[in-house]
């Protein structure tokens, strides 16, 4: 081939990218399969008449998990491959200070484009094309967690694998990334607080989005965008706080 790509590294490119989608759909079951399975314990019949509603959940997430297996398998492929990416494996390339900070750069990039595309997507079109998907969750449940239309599934599949090309990071620190992205994806949707109230409620807190604050957003939709931090929502003034104390039968 003229331009450096042959096809059997066009194939092995296309092998990565649908492991990792099998990766991200068994991640998904597993991480929404175990809190619903702990809400089962927690609260009993939470979910109880969201049959139907958690069938749908599961139909678009794993067709999300379809979706965010692409670039990140391709880009997985790549670094294997061809070294691309700003990953590092040894820990002294960079300042051990840099290992916390990264996390947090990447946390809020990833939040800062989540919080924005996230209000273009609440304008009529865009939302009757595709948010309207996931705000089809309601209450939303553990299972909502990857619950996006295609269109939306793009927009959150492509951050992080872009941010690779831009911003060191640890192998290590992106796999704390990577779980707390899916942890708090699962929890704040689950319908009850898994964090203790006097955390929630307090200064660090405050600043930390959990399901208190995202279940304002299924409820009233035009507030509350934040993924991770409530920065963009204070600053834009579309934070409604968070539900009060007692929202989840607690
Ligand atoms: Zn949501
Ligand atoms: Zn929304």
């Amino acid at each position: 081939m003229a331009d450096g790509f042959s096809q059997t590294a066009i194939l092995a490119a296309i092998a990565s990218a649908l492991a990792m989608s099998a990766i991200v759909a068994v991640r998904y079951l597993l991480s929404s399969g175990g809190f619903a399975l702990a809400t089962r314990a927690v609260r009993p019949g939470l979910y109880e008449r969201l049959g139907p509603q958690i069938g749908s959940e599961i139909r678009w997430s794993l067709l999300s998990a379809l979706i965010y297996g692409v670039p990140a398998g391709v880009v997985a492929w790549g670094w294997q491959e061809h070294g691309w990416t700003r990953i590092y494996t040894d820990a002294a390339a960079f300042p051990l200070w840099w290992m916390p900070v990264s996390l947090l750069v990447y946390l809020f990039a990833h939040d800062t484009w989540f919080y924005w595309t996230h209000r273009w997507m609440h304008a009529p079109r865009p939302f009757r094309i595709a948010h309207a998907v996931h705000h089809a969750s309601r209450p939303p449940t553990a299972w909502a967690a990857m619950a996006f239309h295609p269109i939306e599934a793009v927009t959150g599949a492509v951050v992080i694998p872009a941010l690779l090309f831009i911003v060191p990071i640890h192998v290590v620190m992106l796999g704390l990334v990577l779980t707390i992205m899916t942890v708090m994806g699962v929890t704040n949707h689950m319908g009850w607080e898994i964090f203790p109230r006097a955390l929630v409620h307090s200064r660090l807190g405050g600043g930390l989005i959990t399901a208190s604050h995202h279940q304002l957003h299924h409820e009233k939709y035009r507030c509350n965008y934040g993924l991770y931090f409530r920065f963009w929502d204070r600053l834009c003034g579309t934070d409604a706080g968070v539900a009060q104390p007692g929202w989840d039968g607690r």
